[in-house]
Parts: C-alpha cells; sequence; structure tokens
C-alpha cells in the first residue's frame, strides 16, 4: 500500500461522495457457521466500547450497547484480547468547542490532512470514557489508550491519525506472536475500519466481525469503509463464525 493509505481513507471516508455510492463488493464467500477457530496466534481487539459512544454518552452511536454481549461471548474463544479507549484531554484540536464558528461534524485541516471536528468526547478520566458496565473481558491483557495529545486525533488502534505516531500495539501483538486479529466495537466506520485498515498495512491477516461493531455512518462512510476495508484485504465476518 502507499505511504499516503491512511490520508487517502480519511479523505475519502469523510469527504467522498463517490465511494459511498458504489456498491460494497467482496462480501466473500459464504461460509459455514463456527468454522473460524482462534488460535495463539489470534487476537480479539475490542475499539472503544464507552460509555462516550453509546445511548446518553457524549458521541452515541445507534444501537452501541448492542455489540456489548457479542463481545462478551466472543472473548471466551480468544487466548488474546486487547480492548482501546478513545482518550482526549479537554482541548483536542478534534473538539468542535476548540474551533469557534464552527458545527459538529464539519471539517478542518489539520497539518496531517482532513479532521472531522467532533462533539467534545471520551475526556480522559471521565465517567464518559469509562469501558461500559456490561462488558466483561477478564481475559484482557491489555488497554491501549489513543487520541492522547491535543493536535493529533486517533482513530485506529495502531496508529494515530497522523499517519506514523505508532501507539504499540502492533509490537505487543508480534512480540506475542499474533499474526491475525479480529476487529470488534464502535464506530464500525471510524475506529474500528482505522484499526482494520492499519493492522493490514502492518502485515497482519484481519477480519471485522460485522455484528460485534455499530456505525455512526456520516455521509455514507460507512459503505465507503467496507469498500476500503474489502479491498485492503479484510475480511468481513459474523460472530456466528467463530467457533
Ligand atoms: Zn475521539
Amino acid at each position: 500500500m502507499p505511504a499516503n493509505a491512511s490520508s487517502d481513507f480519511s479523505r475519502r471516508v469523510f469527504l467522498g461522495s463517490t465511494a459511498a455510492a458504489c456498491l460494497v463488493a467482496g462480501f466473500g464467500a459464504a461460509r459455514a457457521a463456527g468454522t473460524i477457530k482462534p488460535d495463539a496466534k489470534s487476537a480479539l481487539i475490542v475499539v472503544d466500547v464507552q460509555n462516550c459512544f453509546i445511548d446518553g454518552g457524549t458521541l452515541p452511536v445507534k444501537g452501541g450497547a448492542a455489540v456489548v454481549p457479542v463481545i462478551n461471548k466472543l472473548a471466551a474463544s480468544f487466548q488474546n484480547v486487547v480492548v482501546t479507549q478513545d482518550w482526549h484531554t479537554p482541548d483536542s484540536a478534534s473538539f468542535v468547542s476548540n474551533h469557534a464558528g464552527k458545527k459538529p461534524f464539519e471539517t478542518t485541516s489539520m497539518p496531517y490532512g482532513t479532521q472531522v471536528l467532533w462533539p467534545d468526547h471520551c475526556v480522559q478520566g471521565s465517567e464518559d470514557a469509562a469501558l461500559h458496565k456490561d462488558l466483561k473481558l477478564p481475559n484482557a491483557g491489555l488497554i491501549i489508550r489513543k487520541g492522547l495529545r491535543k493536535d493529533v486525533d486517533g482513530y485506529s488502534a495502531f496508529i494515530d491519525a497522523d499517519g506514523k505516531t505508532m501507539t504499540g500495539l502492533a509490537g505487543y501483538l508480534k512480540e506475542r506472536g499474533v499474526d491475525t486479529v479480529f476487529v470488534t466495537g464502535l464506530a464500525t466506520d471510524f475506529c474500528v475500519a482505522w484499526t482494520a485498515m492499519d493492522a493490514r498495512k502492518l502485515g497482519f491477516t484481519t477480519y471485522v466481525i460485522e455484528d460485534a461493531t455499530r456505525a455512526i455512518d456520516l455521509n455514507g462512510s460507512l459503505a465507503a469503509a467496507w469498500k476500503q476495508m474489502t479491498e485492503a484485504g479484510v475480511k468481513r465476518i459474523q460472530s456466528s463464525d467463530i467457533a
């Protein structure tokens, strides 16, 4: 993939209406239920199942709470489980409140590309940023926090939005011998998609478990994200495909 794949992706997701209009291709061949058996080289990545992204939170994803029981059940099939939290400073440059005259979901230009201006959300240490109370992942080995820096947003569990600063997750997984990741959580078309795209870029076999995700779907962003993920070789499966 080209070095600027992440920024291409962001532009197409955020601004591209043509991509959104395209049919989603490559759903993959129909698979018999329960045929994928995670092994010691597999990791479940649980992206941002936090109060902020669930009804009652500051940036709720429609139906977000529905992923919780699906993910709880999936986790029992994995020896490696990683959890992420979106974790911003109150003065984050990605917060609309820090841009006079802008409305939520408008964009601005950052040194690393186009940035959506989000409602303030997931502020470090707040109850809003806590993991959802019903998420039960007793075997999770790592919680990784992203979007920590004021001037750089972070959607992906692997690489900040500048496209180059690593979170350390790739090193952690590789040191543990993981070569395959299964991505779940919120939201399908942003943090899940960016995580899956970067996982491919970093050489992991990558699955997104669709019914363990929910989307924001901003201006066609969900269809665009699936198109990009499919083109990058991300495999789209359902939780029933996991043995
Ligand atoms: Zn965020």
